[in-house]
């Protein structure tokens, strides 16, 4: 008997060590992604393809994936993560999950503002949070700016989801950075003053209510929008509205991005940043942002056909982890000015 479990466990042994041998060999990238499998598994598999490269996803909500790299620590096999939202993406490296990387290729692509200073985070697609408008109902002249809209000329017009959502939290932290915070909050009370119904729902109910006559205004991000076109049985709902860019004499439209980090504890740190790298080819960039609606970071690289429908604007250039920076702010900000 003892013989028996000697040789098992000296089995276990040559086991482990071969274990360790293939997964040392292997060239392999793990991904903790807030972002669903299908708006990003065919661009992996082409990497992977390309590459040799090995790529294994893991989905999650975004607090939850960077909490889970929190406590995993040092054992984390995470390499990279992708996120939506800077917001997210700020919290990331306040948490210290990410890790600061140099490469040539994505300073030189990815403009400086949709980047972490510090190297922490890449922006990978942008999208922007415009007004959006019920033809007939709004005369495009009447509208403006953010700010306008918190005139009482809107009141019971508008449709915005709560504000405990992270796009909010980011449009606000934008008005705080280009007005102040007394000004922001100012305009948060009259914007939720405006609101043609308690917010509920998210940025596609807006856009649903304004189709329905709920409301005429409303605020939702961009590839939601684009979402609905594309999709037959929102596609009539989303046709009632039409895409006003604010801001346009001045700052330009407040944006977003969704981007990527690589992990403080990357295992496969080269293998994260030549991931990275090619998400931001043109090539990559066409189909992430055709995909999902979204506009690439990469300049010269075509949008699709329902981006086009939009129509140019020029985008906020703010430095966007500002928008991190002040996200507590803004959540104090809508609260106080009564945004639910
Ligand atoms: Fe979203």
């Amino acid at each position: 008997m003892k013989s028996v479990k000697a040789l098992s466990l000296v089995g276990a042994a040559v086991v482990t060590a071969l274990f360790n041998l293939s997964t040392a060999q292997a060239s392999e990238v793990n991904i903790y992604s807030a972002r669903q499998e299908e708006l990003i598994k065919p661009l992996l598999d082409k990497f992977s393809s390309e590459t040799g490269i090995k790529v294994n996803l893991i989905t999650g909500k975004p607090d939850e994936l960077i909490s889970r790299m929190a406590s995993e620590g040092r054992n984390s096999p995470a390499d990279l993560l992708i996120s939506t939202d800077v917001g997210r993406l700020y919290r990331a490296k306040q948490q210290g999950v990410l890790q600061a990387i140099e490469s040539a290729v994505l300073t030189d692509t990815i403009p400086a503002e949709m980047r972490d200073p510090a190297g922490q985070w890449y922006g990978l697609t942008m999208r922007a949070r415009p007004i959006l408008y019920v033809p007939g109902k709004v005369d495009p002249a009447q509208l403006s700016t953010y700010e306008d809209l918190a005139s009482p000329k809107w009141k019971g017009k508008i449709c915005v989801r709560s504000s405990d959502n992270i796009y909010n939290q980011s449009m606000t932290a934008s008005m705080i950075a280009h007005d102040g915070a007394a000004a922001a909050e100012q305009w948060a009370r009259g914007l939720a003053a405006n609101f043609a119904m308690p917010p509920k729902g998210g940025d596609r109910d807006q856009i649903k209510a304004a189709a329905a006559g709920v409301c005429d205004i409303a605020i939702a991000n961009t590839y939601y929008l684009g979402g609905m076109l594309a999709d037959p049985k929102d596609k009539a709902a989303a046709e009632k509205v039409k895409v006003f860019w604010p801001n346009q004499a001045g700052r330009g439209a407040h944006i977003n991005i969704s981007g990527a980090g690589v992990a403080k504890y990357a295992p496969n740190k080269a293998e994260a940043i030549k991931l990275l790298e090619y998400m931001t080819t043109a090539e990559a960039q066409q189909w992430y942002g055709e995909t999902n609606h979204e506009y690439p970071v990469r300049a010269g690289v075509q949008v699709s056909t329902i981006l086009q429908g939009f129509g140019e604007f020029k985008a906020d250039q703010l430095q966007l982890d500002k928008l991190g920076e002040l996200n507590a702010e803004a959540i104090r900000v809508m609260d106080r000015a009564g945004w639910k």
